[in-house]
């Protein structure tokens, strides 16, 4: 439920001139537009499960998308029925789009391959099918030593730029591998999100190492009832689940209404896994790169 401070849940990640939201909570387009996240870049939808507060502010992004002229192709991966849903509403409000929208049924393992990039799901524990995904960046080329290059004689110009690219050349019948001029690979980020969940053994094996963890944290330790109940985690819940998995840092998100503030859950989180923030409205926060996993 929103609250005079809190909205509902929707988090982005840019990077590179590409947006990947993760779920869609009523009045996400509001905030899309204020955080000037831009309606026609290179996007994709993940939907972690099909409760009201993940899903109703998916047609309203789609609508002002298509008002401003949106072209560029949108993909949405979620559970399936979510297609019919939107399918169904859009014939009833007569809504055309501007652009196409492909959806992608979520399954377990890898969903989807980028250039660059794959979104891996796996199986949540809520009260209904619900997903969790990891966004991961694959691995870039070592850095290029030209020193390196020079003392092996190869030349300057296209030869270089072979080899940054990872192809293997030929300078005067001499074979060179970019392993001889380029430094370790360096590892992608990765970036976890949980929707809502119980935390499970399943949980802790996927997000294990990952660079950033979004993980719900509906209720304070001392609602943990609540939290079995409505198939939920505790702050304190997450924050035990980000230590097991080795995790780099700790988002908690998704606060019952019921908090006015979340300072007693993060408190709660902390004294388990230190590297812990709160998410609030607009929070903003950088996944260096190469942090040395
Ligand atoms: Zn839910
Ligand atoms: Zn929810």
């Amino acid at each position: 439920m929103p609250t005079r401070s809190r909205s509902l849940p929707s988090v982005a990640i840019r990077r590179e001139g590409q947006v990947v939201l993760m779920d869609c909570g009523e009045g996400a387009q509001s905030s899309f537009v204020r955080h000037g996240l831009g309606l026609n870049r290179e996007m994709l939808v993940l939907i972690s499960h099909l409760h009201g507060d993940h899903v109703n502010g998916l047609l309203g992004l789609l609508q002002t998308m298509s008002m401003s002229q949106r072209v560029r192709t949108l993909t949405i991966v979620a559970p399936g029925e979510l297609f019919d849903w939107l399918k169904s509403t859009m014939e009833v409000l007569h809504i055309g789009l501007t652009f196409e929208v492909r959806f992608v049924a979520v399954k377990s393992g890898i969903v989807l391959r980028g250039s660059d990039f794959r979104i891996r799901a796996a199986r949540a524990t809520h009260s209904l099918e619900a997903w969790s995904y990891i966004f991961e960046e694959l691995p870039r080329p070592g850095v290029f030593d030209p020193k390196n290059a020079q003392a092996l004689g190869i030349p300057e110009g296209r030869k270089w730029s072979s080899l940054q690219r990872g192809r293997t050349i030929t300078v005067k019948g001499r074979k060179f591998h970019p392993s001889q001029v380029l430094g370790p690979e360096r590892p992608g980020r990765r970036i976890g999100y949980s929707g809502d969940t119980r935390p499970s053994r399943t949980l802790v094996r996927f997000f294990a190492g990952v660079d950033l963890l979004i993980f719900e944290s509906t209720f304070a330790s001392r609602d943990s009832d609540r939290a079995v109940e409505r198939k939920h985690s505790t702050a304190v819940e997450a924050a035990e689940l980000a230590r097991e998995a080795g995790v780099k840092r700790l988002v908690l998100t998704h606060f019952s209404a019921r908090y006015r503030r979340t300072d007693a859950l993060l408190g709660e989180a902390r004294k388990v896994f230190s590297d812990t923030v709160a998410a609030h409205d607009g929070l903003t926060l950088d996944v260096p790169q190469f942090s040395g996993r």
